[in-house]
């Protein structure tokens, strides 16, 4: 890397501190809660107009009849893209622009936007919205300092990556925009650390499992037959076999938390029975013998591990339970699946931002992988394009939480690295 050239990117990211944290509260006061999925349009105005100002050129995409798109609420996404001078790689940022719920326990505004003791705090400060405003600052930055680069910068902001992404990274992969034609790197801001490289994350199954059963009376459960003891023994045969069974599977995956790298398995939900009546009901229940109940299992697979097999252990398990219970009757019905991936620690934009980490922070980047999955596996299985990340500021922990903030420090400290790795990639 051309040093001189580093120290002049940092210095414009550091005169940039104010406009960098101004930036993430503005965001954060579009309050684009997912579900339903509101506000989208006006997030996504507000970055055109951004970088439109700063050369970028332009598209606004809704991601038509897609899961969850509505006349009232559109899954909108932005894609802004400035090119260099000369032909060369192109290197995205990608951005989910929806937060989730607020939930309780909040001391803040969650939509204010509140600067203080060096954090901006609010919904989606750390996830992503911080992240989306360093990359911002740092394209900026680049274009500016390095108007004679190579290749071109795109930075997106995508819809619905909290409810799988349908909205967003997957229909704009669906469309051709992260074909590896057209995009060579792509980084996602997602809130892993300034000085952690996220490589990619676990499989998911979720699936939901039925006991069924036969209603009665409930003063003459002899009568009928309950789904609900039915579960019973299938959580008991869990508890026995399955649980000790995922807990001897390892992974080579440096999955963070540690407690993550192995198998992992989490009941969602679990219904049996009459359906719970809505609070200002102010009746009883009735006495009925439970003619089904439902599970609905997440289960969190390894790389090591195949997708059938991790099938296989549940129906086995389900089999097992049928040999030896009378009358035991069951279904399981596949709900969502998502292959592990990890990308080669050797690829380009890995080793790059490698060494742009060293030059900021001055130590070695830690390599992770994510225990749930990001917009990487749209990336990867529909995009086709292998050389991506997720590298962004922020603490993952307080993603989602009450009090969500972002450290300025930190956003400007991932902006620099953020902005050497453009520089090398495309201005070397
Ligand atoms: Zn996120």
């Amino acid at each position: 890397m051309n040093t001189s050239l580093d120290t002049r990117l940092a210095a414009a990211i550091d005169a940039r501190r104010d406009d960098l944290t101004a930036l993430c509260a503005d965001l954060i006061r579009i309050p684009t809660l997912n579900p339903p999925g509101r506000n989208y349009r006006e997030i996504c105005g507000y970055l055109a107009e951004r970088l439109a100002k700063s050369g970028f050129k332009i598209d606004l995409v809704r991601a038509e009849g897609a899961p969850a798109d509505s006349a009232k609420y559109p899954r909108w996404n932005i894609i802004a893209r400035r090119e260099g001078t000369r032909p060369g790689d192109c290197v995205h940022f990608n951005s989910h622009h929806d937060v989730v719920e607020v939930g309780h326990g909040w001391t803040v505004d969650p939509f204010g936007g509140e600067v203080k003791d060096g954090r901006v705090y609010g919904r989606g400060a750390c996830d992503m919205k911080g992240g989306l405003a360093a990359s911002i600052i740092a394209a900026e930055a680049f274009v500016e300092t390095c108007p004679d680069f190579a290749g071109a910068v795109e930075i997106s902001a995508t819809a619905d990556e909290e409810s799988g992404g349908y909205g967003g990274v997957a229909y704009l992969a669906e469309k051709g925009w992260f074909d590896p034609s057209r995009v060579q790197h792509v980084i996602i801001p997602e809130p892993l650390n300034k000085d952690r490289i996220c490589l990619g994350h676990r499989g998911v199954w979720w699936a939901e499992v039925e006991t069924k059963g036969r209603i009665a009376h409930g003063s003459m459960p002899f009568l009928g037959d309950s789904a609900i003891r039915h579960m019973g023994a299938v959580l008991e045969e869990m508890e026995a076999t399955l649980y000790p069974l995922l807990a001897s599977k390892t992974t080579a995956m440096p999955v963070v938390p540690e407690g993550a790298r192995q198998s992992t398995l989490n009941i969602n939900s679990i219904h049996g029975g009459e359906a719970e009546q809505d609070e200002d009901y102010t009746g009883l229940p009735a006495p009925c013998v439970a003619d089904r109940c439902r599970i609905v299992l997440d289960r969190r697979f390894l790389i090591e591990e195949d997708i059938a097999e991790v099938k296989a252990e549940v129906a086995r398990m389900m089999e097992r339970i049928k040999a030896t219970r009378p009358n035991f009757d069951y279904e399981i019905r596949d709900l969502f699946e998502v292959q592990p991936t990890m990308t080669d620690p050797d690829a380009p934009v890995v080793t790059t931002v490698a060494q742009a980490i060293e030059k900021v922070l001055a130590r070695a980047p830690e390599y992770v992988v994510s225990p749930g999955t990001y917009d990487q596996k749209h990336i990867d299985r529909i995009g086709k394009l292998k050389n991506c990340i997720a590298y962004g500021p922020g603490i993952l922990d307080l993603a989602h939480q009450p009090d969500e903030w972002v450290g300025i420090d930190d956003m400007v400290d991932s902006a620099k690295v953020m902005a050497l790795t453009l520089a090398e990639l495309l201005a070397r």
